[in-house]
């Protein structure tokens, strides 16, 4: 049975004072059967997984490097984050494919590394809008997880997170027959890789999830929950997505 995960992704946003949504989040009383993670800035890393201890919110981080200290200006290794009170780590996300240029190579560096210091690495793929529409989708996906995933991986240290480009920050939301057909896809790839340990791996759709979508997405087979971007930034926004799950 694949524990559910409500994944808050804050990208480059939050300071200080919005820490309180942390807490704020915790008074809803989220169902404890549910695994919530919020992966705020690497500078709230520290701050936030002191906040949330003893409770059942977790705290990642957003980005890690393939390397485990060095010359590297900048960066941060999976177990300075893992130090600093992370317990996941997101790698690849499409963001920072496009404004770091990281490859499938680089991504699954860096979700070794993360798997081997300890963290859950959420790792992204997805396909663009011309990807899409010249229907190479799975074409792309499967070279994508040929490229990046892990050689060792199971259900408490990976997880697969399906976030079409063209669905992010866009409000344009994936039609569930499009999320349950790359669901299902990821599923028989993930099983063909690693055996019944792929039945493990929880995969998690993100693209303009929203309170208003959340349910449909949820009950789409294989969702094991969502990554979620702008609506996880407030309590007010990401409590409800949480309770749908
Ligand atoms: P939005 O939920 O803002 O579309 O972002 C999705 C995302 O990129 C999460 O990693």
């Amino acid at each position: 049975m694949r524990r559910k995960l409500a994944a808050g992704n804050w990208k480059m946003n939050g300071l200080g004072a919005n820490l309180a949504e942390l807490s704020a989040l915790l008074a809803a009383q989220p169902d404890p059967a549910c695994e919530m993670l919020i992966c705020p800035p690497a500078t709230l890393i520290h701050r936030a997984a002191a906040q949330a201890q003893g409770s059942t919110l977790r705290i990642g981080a957003q980005d890690c490097h393939a390397a485990t200290s060095g010359a590297h200006t900048g960066d941060l290794s999976a177990e300075m984050l893992r130090d600093a009170g992370a317990t996941h780590v997101i790698t690849g996300h499409s963001e920072r494919r496009a404004d770091h240029g990281e490859s499938d190579a680089i991504v699954r560096a860096k979700t070794e590394a993360a798997i081997a210091a300890g963290l859950t690495a959420i790792l992204c793929l997805g396909e663009s809008l011309g990807d899409r529409q010249a229907g190479r989708t799975l074409d792309v996906i499967r070279a994508q997880l040929a490229g990046s995933l892990p050689d060792q991986a199971g259900g408490a240290t990976l997880v697969v997170a399906y976030e079409p480009i063209w669905a992010i920050g866009t409000g344009q939301v994936a039609t569930l027959d499009q999320i349950g057909e790359v669901h299902a896809f990821l599923r028989a790839e993930l099983v063909a890789r690693y055996g019944e340990t792929g039945n493990a791996i929880r995969l998690l759709y993100g693209g303009s999830v929203k309170h208003a979508n959340a349910a449909e997405i949820f009950a789409v087979k294989d969702v094991d929950g969502a990554l979620v971007g702008g609506a996880s930034l407030t309590a007010a926004d990401f409590a409800p997505i949480v309770a749908a799950l």
